[in-house]
């Protein structure tokens, strides 16, 4: 059943222009059937009787949108699968909420069963749960046997249901066929595996597509008006494929450092780079989320099992008993590369937009704030970091005008939060309030009330 939304009036609040960085002091904002009605300083605006939140004190700045999540995700794939669809259920609600209540208002979702999640952005977009938008890639297309190795094809009648979390695509001509039957289904991105070596111990070899079957899935994509992302994680798999079009990269390169012939290309691809450096972090110190697990961020984003399953790993791996392994690659050497390749990236002013990787195995929903704070350590300014969840983001979505700002006519998706981000990018940890297409949702306590995720601050 839709809901109605009913009007919002927003009292005299600072709002904060991502584009230029300024703040206008005291604004009225007056929310109405999901848009940013209209805006005026201070007192402007009267209420007649409907909904107020005072916004003294307080700051207004566009919702943010994270470029790759994975709704569906934790662990769905290694614990219990899709035998239990009510696991599952449970989890994606969580999920959601965990999101928005950190400040997350629209999520591209990079690879999930599509009918499945079409469903859940349709209960959204009638106020019938609480999450962010949802714009889904639906399955991940990879090679026959190609990355990602851990998620197999669900059998036939759950594969029709809830739809498939990835297709083997064998040849151009079934490029074509998938991108086509994906549309149809409604995907509003298209997204692709290209990786020659496994997370196995010992960084196994993997078959990719020849170039040519990639260069008709983009091909068709682009002419079918959808966007390609492309996950890659190593050095030879990037120099393959950055000049061939691909409109976003998932991840940055962990087994080597760009050159600068790489940030040349990447630069005159036009490509923008979803880093996702949060995951990786929490990848290579999973021995420091012990805490996390344990306490009320992990039991809020978490079911037992999967909660229970990363807490085993990350004590084995504190206690020394679980070296991690990622074949003649040194842990150590990949962090330090995947620090050095975004520094590069910032430095050398490659777009980036932003995004967590929530639902993949290491990161967790409700915690886009990690994802914010290491760009700024890696040499971004607050400001910027922001304008990568907000403008940049919504540009590679295609929503420019619509959401990532604080516009009269742009969707109502926006974050009050107690403090200057521009100056503390931690602000962004604990936003007061989350207004979703004009829904407000008050945010309590330290952990979201059960909601969003407080990490403790760890490096
Ligand atoms: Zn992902």
């Amino acid at each position: 059943m839709a809901t109605r939304v009913s009007p919002l009036l927003i009292r005299s609040v600072d709002v904060l222009d991502v584009r230029e960085g300024g703040i206008a002091r005291r604004q009225d904002l007056l929310l109405e059937d999901g848009l940013i009605r209209r805006i005026a300083t201070g007192g402007g605006l009267e209420p007649m009787g409907i909904d107020v939140i005072d916004g003294t004190g307080l700051l207004a700045m566009p919702g943010l949108i994270d470029c790759h999540a994975h709704v569906h995700g934790t662990f769905v794939m290694g614990a219990g699968g899709f035998s239990d669809m009510g696991w599952i259920f449970q989890q994606v609600a969580r999920n959601l909420r965990n999101h928005l209540l950190g400040g997350v208002t629209t999520v591209r979702d990079m690879g999930g069963p599509i009918h499945m999640l079409r469903w859940w952005g349709r209960r959204i977009a009638s106020g019938s749960v609480p999450g962010p938008r949802l714009y889904c890639a639906g399955p991940i297309l990879s090679v026959p046997g190609g990355y990602p190795t851990f998620t197999r094809k669900l059998p036939r009648l759950v594969g029709a249901l809830i739809g498939q979390v990835k297709e083997e695509v064998p040849d151009a001509l079934s490029a074509y066929k998938m991108v086509d039957t994906l549309v149809k289904k409604g995907v509003d991105l298209i997204k692709v595996a290209y990786s020659s070596r496994d997370y196995d111990a010992d960084l196994s070899p993997l078959p990719v597509w020849p170039q040519k079957t990639l260069h008709s899935l983009i091909d068709v994509a682009h002419r079918r008006q959808r966007k390609v992302a492309v996950h890659v994680a190593w050095l030879k798999d990037l120099v393959e494929i950055m000049s061939m079009g691909i409109d976003s990269i998932e991840h940055v390169v962990r087994d080597g450092v760009m050159d600068e012939y790489v940030l040349d290309a990447l630069a005159e691809s036009g490509s923008v780079v979803v880093p996702t450096i949060s995951i990786l972090m929490n990848f290579f110190h999973l021995d420091r989320l012990g805490g996390f697990l344990q306490g009320a961020g992990g039991h809020a984003c978490l079911e037992d099992i999967p909660r229970l399953h990363l807490l085993r790993l990350a004590e084995r791996r504190r206690c020394g008993q679980d070296p991690p392994q990622l074949g003649d690659l040194k842990f150590a050497d990949a962090e330090s590369y995947a620090r050095q390749n975004l520094q590069a990236l910032i430095d050398n002013e490659i777009p980036l937009a932003l995004g967590t990787d929530a639902g993949a195995f290491y990161s967790f929903f409700g915690d886009i704030a990690s994802e914010l704070r290491w760009l700024v350590e890696h040499g971004m300014t607050p400001l910027q970091a922001i304008q990568c969840g907000t403008l940049y983001a919504a540009e590679l979505l295609d929503l420019e005008g619509m959401a990532g700002v604080i516009e009269e006519s742009a969707w109502a998706d926006l974050i009050l939060v107690n403090g200057d981000p521009r100056e503390d990018i931690g602000v962004m940890r604990s936003p007061k309030w989350v207004v979703a297409a004009g829904r407000p949702h008050k945010v309590h306590g330290t952990y979201h009330g059960a909601g969003g995720i407080h990490f403790a601050d760890w490096n």
